[in-house]
Order: structure tokens, then sequence, then C-alpha cells
């Protein structure tokens, strides 16, 4: 039997809800170009419920329980007193979602003899050593897809957000002012504007599709090109790289992993490089930006605006330059957990778990690391040290 070690965060300050905005979701049964949403067996929650939280469980105490395997739930994640730290050295399998990130280090991996396999509730395995979960042996799988629609919504509101200056609009009317000129003294209209996207894959493309509408000029860079039909269709210009992109861009939006390939690409070098006053915005994750470079670029204007909802470390600190750098849009990381996705991607962490305890293969568009090298989607997007 085994033992599952879940790594969720907090419930709400006031408590486990008890209630709902909504009364239900639309059935989604399939993504954008056919992949299916999962399909477990059972579930033993209601799609809508809060699951991503300790409470939530992901839904899966019932089904896990039932088999009688152990299921432990934590929020506790740092330092060496933790649950987490207390709980991995006899896990087998570990939960997380990139929200609330268990960071699952070489040296935490080399503490968990029995771990053979990491799962992330949603999208984004990079909280895991894979080199070292490569060296171990380990499997990894996210429910690839799960939240991705999501995440290029909250891009298309940050986008509008930033370039017509909600926030500091909305905040007027908190305040019981009614200056327009302190709200649209930094407003502008989307319209006409050259956006890019560093990578289209899944979100990216997600965003440039949602975005054509608004009648802006839309341009892209990817490890490889999207096929000639998309292109046409969106009338999408094509760059070798970000270098190339970025100095054509009002607006920028970041829709690649984090790997060693991308990891501190925005830093003060390539900002230099973006027109003065553009927007960045970053749902993708944090150390692909070099933080204080943000922080330095919103102060002397060479970017108008910034956010996103990806931090490092996760949670931020109280004092993290980002809470109060001028002209920022940020969240907490959210935008892949609204209650839609959690259904789904608890959905499909329960698909995965059927699949390892019945020894059948996980879906190969759930793989990032298999049989001792990058495999399926991770093969696909990621990039490790290890030769493979
Ligand atoms: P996909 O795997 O569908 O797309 C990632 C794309 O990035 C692929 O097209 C890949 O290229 C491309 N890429 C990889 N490396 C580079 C590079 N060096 N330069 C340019 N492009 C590159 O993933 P998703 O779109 O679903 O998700 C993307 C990322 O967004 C996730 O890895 C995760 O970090 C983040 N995310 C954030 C969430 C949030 O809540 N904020 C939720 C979900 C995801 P190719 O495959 O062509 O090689």
């Amino acid at each position: 039997m085994a033992k599952i070690l879940c790594v969720l965060y907090d419930d709400p300050a006031d408590g486990y809800p008890t209630s709902y905005a909504r009364d239900d979701l639309p059935t989604i049964d399939h993504y954008p170009g056919g992949q299916t949403t999962p399909t477990p067996k059972d579930i033993d929650f209601t799609p809508g419920q809060l699951l991503g939280s300790v409470s939530g469980e992901l839904g899966l105490r019932t089904f896990l329980e039932s088999q009688g395997h152990t299921l432990v739930v934590t929020s506790d994640k740092e330092g060496a007193d933790s649950v987490l730290d207390r709980e991995l050295p006899d896990a087998d399998v570990v939960i997380s979602q990139p929200f609330w990130p268990a960071y699952l280090t070489a040296e935490r991996i080399a503490k968990a003899p029995n771990l053979k396999l990491a799962i992330t509730a949603g999208i984004g395995s990079d909280h895991v050593d894979l080199d070292a979960a490569i060296g171990h042996g380990m499997t990894v799988a996210e429910v690839t897809f799960s939240n991705s629609i999501s995440v290029a919504e909250h891009v298309v509101m940050m986008t509008l957000g930033l370039v017509r200056n909600y926030l500091p609009s909305h905040q007027v009317v908190l305040d019981g002012g009614w200056n327009i000129a302190d709200c649209v003294a930094r407003s502008y209209d989307l319209e006409g504007m050259q956006v890019g996207t560093v990578a289209a894959g899944r979100i990216g493309l997600a965003v440039l599709r949602r975005l054509a509408p608004f009648d802006v000029n839309l341009h892209y860079t990817d490890r490889h090109r999207l096929p000639e039909s998309i292109e046409r269709e969106l009338n999408l210009t094509f760059h070798p790289d970000a270098a190339d992109m970025v100095p054509h861009c009002d607006v920028v939006t970041i829709n690649a992993p984090l790997h060693p390939e991308t990891e501190g690409l925005f830093g003060d070098k390539l900002l230099g490089t973006m027109k003065r006053g553009a927007y960045l915005i970053n749902t993708a994750r944090a150390k692909i930006v070099d933080r204080d470079a943000v922080d330095r670029a919103l102060r002397s204007g060479q970017l108008a605006g910034y956010a996103g909802d990806v931090w490092y470390p996760q949670p931020a600190p109280a004092d993290h330059p980002w809470r109060t750098m001028p002209h920022h849009g940020m969240t907490p990381h959210i935008s892949g957990s609204s209650l839609s996705a959690q259904a789904r991607y608890a959905a499909g962490t329960r698909e995965i778990l059927e699949s390892w305890f019945a020894g059948t293969p996980i879906r190969d568009e759930y793989l990032i690391v298999d049989g001792g090298r990058l495999a399926g989607a991770g093969a696909h997007s990621y990039s490790t040290t290890t030769p493979v």
C-alpha cells in the first residue's frame, strides 16, 4: 500500500466554504485541438467545489483510503521541521500544485528512497528538480492542458488591465474619488498595438487566438514553428527568438516553461531592447525574468506596466519588491486555479493515480519524466542538463 503526500494551499481565512457563488460549471469534455479532458473512472467531488486547498484534498481521500492507501495532506512545506519534510522519507507519491509548490529539490528527493511518482496537480513541474527525478528513477506527471485556458483568460485580463489602467482607476472608486485625469493619464487602447508571445504552446496560442479579435498585430517566438495555416489564420509574425521579437512589441506575454533555456531570459539587457513604455505580462514562471531588473524597468519608465501571478519563492515574502513596485498588476498565483480548473486538475490527478496503481500507462501527454528521461509533454517542452 502506498503513502501519498499531498501539499496544498491553505483553506480560506474564514474557513472552508459551505456555499459557492455559482451552482454549476459549464461542461467541457475536450480542449482545443481535441485532447479529452481527464477521464478518471470516477470522482468523489462536485465540480465547482474548492478542491485545491487542504480541506478540499483534491477530492482524493475516499478513493485512496478505499484502496488501503494512506493520504497525508498538508500546507506546511518550508523548513526542515515542516510536515512535508517529516512525512517525505517514507512517501511513495508526492502531489503538489504550482500555486503552493512543494519544492522537490535534489536534497529532498535523496531523502525519499521510496519516492517513485511526483504529480503536479496543474501544469508546470519546474518545482521538481527534473535531473534529480531522472537520477532517482521517478516518474513526473502533470495534468497537461487542465488550466491552460484559465491562464490564457488571465493573460487577456491582465493585458487589458494594464493597457487601460484598470486597477488604479478602480482604486479611485474605492477611495471615493472622481479625478478622471488621474485615471486616463496612463490609459490607452489595445487596438492596433503589436503584441507578442514568448512561446505559442497551449497557453500562448490560446492567448493569440483570444487577442486576435482586438485588431492587434500578433507576433510569436517558439522553439517549434506553428503550422502555416495557423500563422495565416491569425496573421502571425514569427521571430526566431525573444531578442528578435521584443523590440517590435508594445505588449509581451511570457508563456514558456521554466527550464535552463528560459531562466533569467528577461534581464536588464533584454528589457532594455523593448520599446519604452511596453507592457510585460508573465503568468509562466517568475524566474524567467530578473526580479530586480523588472522593478528597475518600471521605475525608469522603460516598462509601462508589469503583471502576472508567478513569484519566486511562493508564497512570496511580505517584503517582495513586486508588491510595491509602481504600475504593476500582480495577483498571487491564481490564474490556473479557478474552481473550473480545479475540477479538471483534480480529476486528472485521480486519472494519473488510477493508472499508476493499476500499472497501466499514464497518458503520454501527462508525462514529464519517465523511464529515466524526459518523456511525453516533457520531452517536447522542457530541457534538462541530464543527457538523454
Ligand atoms: P505547453 O507545453 O503547451 O507550451 C509551452 C511552449 O513553450 C511550447 O510551445 C514550447 O515549445 C515553448 N518553449 C519551451 N522553451 C522555449 C524557449 N526556450 N523559447 C520559446 N519557446 C519555448 O505549456 P502550456 O502553454 O500549457 O504552459 C506553459 C507554461 O505556463 C507552463 O510550463 C507553466 O510554467 C506555466 N503555467 C502557469 C500557470 C499559472 O497558473 N500561472 C498554469 C499553467 C501553466 P516547443 O514545445 O515547441 O518546443
